[in-house]
């Protein structure tokens, strides 16, 4: 117990797993902790200042399953292994306890193990620095983050504005914060909704990490380089970052190294920025329910392998903004398309690649197997493979060129050792012993033969002994204590007890249905034996060694091989699915054009055609005027369509669609449409008007509005705004006159191309004094009453909202659709107030209001009147109107 309280106490912040034999065991407010966490049963072990001292424990080969729950909650877990054997422990004394210690800190943003990650996903651990601003500048930012399980070492740098964006695109599992940071009430706040928006755990650290005067030498140092200048120049901020990153790896791997990539600076402006309200919005990576399914990145997802659905995840995170990249990934993309045969070969190597990167970390780490050497055999084995098939094409393109080159220097001699020197049944940990393949090394073989041999002698002294004792059920049986032993039954004891045998088989054990007996010879065999196990397992762990040792020598080219075939992974994937689906090979040019021609939303599309139903697909054109040079150049402004139409009938599928096209295309996807034609977007928007947001405590209009000022402040003419229903949380004029001023600012002063959905008809009247404001409309057909959506966008204004029909549509009862009808016409006629004719003659309430006293005169009106009279059905979402209804009702 002191030696637990001991190791606790200098790691105060983790849950202790204690190794005792065969389990990890915790005590005291762990116990507790973990018990509730795992749903396991909590007990009590010895005590502790006179009380129950709480325990739980959970056995050795399931541990990881439980890490693995612990680390999803958010939890740190120190690992406490008993660092010496039992017998040296015993050496110093009777009493002495085997020595421990913590052999490694588990947190979320760095385990390494398959069955703790996700293969499809990247594990980034991250580190953030502040430079506090000045005079005349605001704070600065930079962000290092790596992937443990990978080596991928990248660097940022950026203000204040970008801070919350950075950090959701990169999606850490894992951020450090200097704790002085969190000291800041402001900062905290914004660090809690960051976690809560991205699941990253917030970890703050002491200052020392992010020491700047020191980083440069640290980080050096780590990489074993004299100097950082041979990986590019960094900024202090930067290195101040990956210091601390690095710093944080030696403090939880307590000095063991992964093989980390030398960092690598992103250059700011190189990614479309995409804040983390409108990544959420546009379910990129997961749905607002929080699901992958139903994202864009499922939809898109044709990967055969988890390096490869890591890689496109990470794209779509960040989508390009250089032309001329995009250009590169688009003509892998289309080579792969056209050469079907060619994307079905690779695609069937790569499915049966492993994960090499993952592999090779974890045997960097000193926790790899004899699987984690086979992968990397078998990921070299299809590098050779599709660099074979890749050399008969043609014209291969840039991305897949550079492909080729990393596949072909890829150390292909190590991969023929590793299948040689490996047997084809692999155990999961290197003490197992027999994965070294028979004839790779004599010595191994012989030691082996030698151990077999002496196992068939003692099979043939069961005969011999069975003969000389005259008792044929006669055994040689193993077991750990007692080694190789005779075993007989009862009833032959005496005899075996007495001369002459007795001067063979010597008594050891008299159990109620057997006697066991050993022998001289047994126990030379025996040792025999087990010294020859033990040579072999020695020369086992030399070859795994040596091999180990190998790969991790030849990392940089077994990662360059691992990331080409991730890329090709990616390249096929999105020629599969543009064939498939009859995706097109979108135009990305420096030009201020955005024309979608037939675009499709890919999401809806495919969720319509699960059901058999067709998407109706519609055009866009938000550019400046057909022609004209670059936006930013030329001082043009983008256009403005102001979508107007009922609910339901399609505005934000049409404005989300547009987003998701150009996501893709500048991410290096085709794209679902006719045609798109789109000069680069550097910042995207989305915003959709009366979103929830109760966990953060805001009105629901607040937030409309702070994300609006963000648009308005940051938005330029290369950006792309997409503004769903702004307003509609306030009072109607309130909302209006929002909107309003909102579209004369876009058009006046941010001039970006922006799609602006509305049910204020009031607004399209903006088009005929603002030269670059379009109408658009989602047509509708009237049919016997009933309104029918025929999701086509077309020139024009709606003129009406059809809410009442899209009301009845919901199932609201006759009575209310038709009386509904009746207030409307009233309504109309009388501009917008209600007229006292309606109110005298309410008939839903009249029961109501005879049983109410006679009112005095200045009485309130009764609160159903109240309530009516603040309805407006025609901006009302179905929901909203059954909602009223209840309210009503329960007023009565
Ligand atoms: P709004 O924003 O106008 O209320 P939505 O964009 O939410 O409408 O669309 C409502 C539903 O109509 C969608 O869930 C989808 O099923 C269907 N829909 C929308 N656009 C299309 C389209 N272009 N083709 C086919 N169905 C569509």
């Amino acid at each position: 117990m002191e030696q637990f309280i001991e190791i606790k106490a200098a790691n105060p912040d983790s849950l202790l797993f204690f190794r005792m034999g065969d389990f990890y065991e915790m005590f005291f407010e762990d116990a507790e902790v973990a018990s509730r966490a795992l749903g396991i049963t909590l007990t009590k072990r010895g005590k502790h200042y006179g009380r129950d001292i709480p325990m739980c424990g959970v056995p050795l080969h399931t541990a990881d399953d439980y890490l693995q729950r612990l680390i999803a909650l958010g939890h740190r877990v120190a690992v406490c292994e008993q660092v010496e054997d039992p017998a040296e422990a015993r050496k110093r004394g009777a009493k002495s306890v085997v020595r421990r210690d913590v052999v490694r800190l588990v947190t979320p943003g760095t385990i390494t193990e398959d069955n703790l990650l996700d293969a499809r996903r990247s594990n980034f651990l991250s580190a953030l620095a502040r430079a506090k601003g000045g005079e005349g500048g605001g704070d600065r930012f930079a962000l290092a983050w790596i992937d443990m399980s990978t080596g991928a070492f990248r660097l940022a740098e950026f203000d204040a504005a970008a801070l919350a964006a950075s950090i959701a695109r990169v999606e850490p599992r894992e951020l450090l914060v200097p704790d002085s940071l969190l000291d800041e009430a402001d900062f905290r706040l914004r660090f809690r909704e960051i976690g809560a928006a991205t699941g990253a755990a917030i970890v703050p650290v002491p200052r020392a990490f992010f020491d700047g005067a020191t980083a440069g030498d640290r980080l050096a140092s780590f990489f074993g380089v004299a100097s950082l200048d041979a990986f590019g120049g960094f900024t202090r901020l930067e290195t101040t970052a990956a210091a601390a990153v690095v710093a944080y790896v030696d403090k939880t791997q307590l000095g063991r190294r992964p093989p980390l990539d030398p960092p690598q600076r992103e250059a700011s402006g190189a990614a479309m920025a995409i804040d983390a309200a409108t990544r959420a919005n546009l379910e990129l990576v997961r749905t607002l329910g929080g699901e992958r399914r139903g994202s864009l990145l499922a939809t898109i997802d044709r990967t055969v392998t988890g390096a490869g659905a890591r890689l496109l995840a990470e794209r779509l995170a960040s989508p390009l903004t250089d032309p001329e990249a995009i250009r590169r990934r688009l003509d892998a993309v289309e080579l792969f398309l056209r050469d079907s045969s060619l994307r079905e070969e690779v695609a069937g190597r790569l499915a049966r690649a492993p994960d090499m990167a993952r592999a090779l970390s974890r045997l960097a780490l000193g926790r790899g197997g004899p699987r984690d050497l086979a992968a990397v055999g078998a990921g070299l084995a299809a590098a050779v493979g599709v660099f074979g098939r890749l050399v008969e094409v043609e014209m291969p393109g840039d991305e897949v060129a550079a492909a080729m080159a990393a596949l072909g220097t890829a150390p292909h001699d190590l991969g023929g050792r590793l299948a040689e020197a490996l047997a084809d049944d692999l155990p999961l940990l290197k003490r197992d012993g027999g994965f070294v393949r028979a004839g790779f090394r004599a010595d191994l073989d012989e030691t082996r033969a030698l151990r077999d041999e002496s196992r068939q002698v003692i099979a043939s002294l069961q005969a011999t002994y069975a003969g000389l004792a005259e008792v044929k059920g006669l055994k040689i049986r193993h077991n750990n204590v007692l080694g190789y032993y005779v075993e007989v039954g009862p009833q032959h004891a005496p005899a075996m007890l007495s001369a002459p045998l007795n001067a063979t088989f010597i008594h050891r054990q008299t159990m109620a249905g057997a006697v066991r007996f050993s022998t001289v010879e047994l126990g030379a065999l025996e040792g025999k034996i087990a010294s020859a196990g033990e040579r072999a397992t020695a020369i086992e762990l030399a070859v795994f060694d040596d091999l180990t040792a190998a790969v991790i020598a030849a990392g940089a080219g077994i990662k360059r091989a691992a990331e080409a075939l991730a890329a090709l992974d990616v390249a096929s994937g999105l020629a599969a699915l543009a064939d498939a689906r009859r995706w097109t090979r979108p135009k990305v040019d420096d030009s201020g054009a955005f024309r979608i021609t037939a675009g499709r939303h890919p999401v809806v599309e495919e969720m319509l055609a699960e059901d058999g139903q067709s998407f109706v697909a519609n055009d866009a054109d938000l550019g400046a005027a057909p022609g004209a040079a670059a936006a930013s150049t030329t001082g043009e402004g983008g256009r403005i369509w102001l979508v107007t139409g009922p609910n339901m009938a399609g505005k934000s599928t049409f404005l989300r669609q547009n987003a998701l096209i150009a996501v893709l295309a500048q991410m290096g996807a085709f794209v679902p449409a006719a045609a798109a034609h789109i000069g680069v977007v550097d910042r995207l928007f989305s915003r959709v008007g009366a979103a929830d947001d109760l966990a953060r405590g805001r009105s629901t209009f607040m937030v409309e509005m702070i994300e609006t000022a963000a648009i308005l402040n940051q938005a330029g003419p290369r950006a792309l705004v997409i503004l769903d229903e702004i307003g509609r949380g306030t009072a109607t004029f309130d909302g209006l006159s929002i909107a309003w001023a909102t579209v004369e600012h876009l058009h006046a002063v941010n001039r970006s191309r922006a799609l602006f959905a509305t049910h204020y008809h009031e607004l399209t009247a903006l088009s005929e004094r603002l030269e670059r404001v379009v109408n658009a409309t989602v047509k509708v057909k009237e049919w016997k009453g009933d309104v029918v959506f025929l999701h086509e966008i077309v020139p024009g204004a709606a003129d009406r909202s059809y809410g009442i029909q899209v009301a009845k549509l919901a199932g609201l009862p006759a009575a209310v659709v038709e009386r509904a009808k009746a207030v409307l016409t009233e309504l109309e006629k009388s501009g917008g107030h209600a007229p006292a004719s309606l109110i005298d003659d309410l008939p839903l309430f009249t029961a109501a209001r005879r049983r109410a006293a006679a009112p005095a005169p200045d009485a309130p009106p009764p609160p159903v009147l109240a309530l009516l009279d603040g309805l407006r059905p025609d901006d009302m979402s179905p929901r909203e109107a059954l909602e009223a209804l209840y309210r009503l009702k329960a007023e009565r």
